[in-house]
C-alpha cells in the first residue's frame, strides 16, 4: 500500500507509540539510570525503597518483548499495579487477601514473587527453558556469560510469564 498504513506499518506505529508514551511517562517522573547489570530483584528493591533508579529499561524495552507484556511488566516494577492491599488502603475493598491462593495480603512482592501460584509458574517456565535462577530472583540475569539477546529473550519469556500471571489473577477476582 503506498501512501497508506498496511498491516506491518501498524504494527510498528502501534509499537512506536507505546514505547513513546512509556518512554515520556518514564522519563517525567524519573531520572533514567542505565547499567547492563540486570537484576529484577534488585530493581524491585530499589522501588521499594522508592530509590528512582531503573535499570532493566534497555533488557524490557527490546523488540523482542511483547510490547503489553513489557508495559504490565514495567508497573510491576514501579508497583503501578491496582492490586487488592493498594484497593485496601484507598477504601476501595473490604478484602485484601490474594486471589490467587488467599493466604497473604496482595501485594505486588506476594503476587509476583512469593504467591505458591507464581512460584509454581515461574518455577514451570524455567524448566521448560532449561535454566536454574535463584527461586526468588526469578529474572536474575547477572551471569555476563549470556549474551545481550539471550537476556532480553530471558526478560521477554518472564515478562510474558508475569503478564499472564496478572491476567490469571484479574480472572480470580
Ligand atoms: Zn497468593
Amino acid at each position: 500500500m503506498v501512501g497508506g498504513l498496511s498491516g506491518r506499518n501498524i504494527h510498528i506505529w502501534n509499537q512506536a507509540a507505546v514505547d513513546n508514551l512509556a518512554w515520556r511517562i518514564h522519563t517525567l517522573q524519573e531520572s533514567l539510570w542505565v547499567n547492563t547489570n540486570y537484576s529484577i530483584k534488585e530493581d524491585y528493591e530499589h522501588s521499594l525503597a522508592n530509590q528512582h533508579k531503573v535499570r532493566w529499561r534497555h533488557l524490557v524495552w527490546n523488540r523482542i518483548s511483547i510490547p503489553k507484556t513489557r508495559f504490565v511488566f514495567w508497573l510491576i516494577a514501579r508497583q503501578g499495579l491496582k492490586t487488592k492491599e493498594k484497593l485496601f488502603q484507598l477504601g476501595v475493598v473490604v478484602d485484601h487477601s490474594c486471589p490467587l491462593c488467599g493466604l497473604q495480603p496482595e501485594t505486588h512482592r506476594h503476587l509476583f514473587y512469593n504467591c505458591s501460584f507464581s512460584r509454581l509458574c515461574v518455577e514451570a517456565v524455567k524448566s521448560w527453558i532449561g535454566i536454574s535462577l535463584k527461586p526468588i530472583t526469578h529474572m536474575n540475569f547477572r551471569n555476563r556469560r549470556l549474551s545481550k539477546t539471550k537476556q532480553q529473550v530471558l526478560t521477554s519469556i518472564f515478562t510474558c510469564t508475569f503478564y499472564h500471571i496478572w491476567k490469571c489473577r484479574n480472572k480470580a477476582v
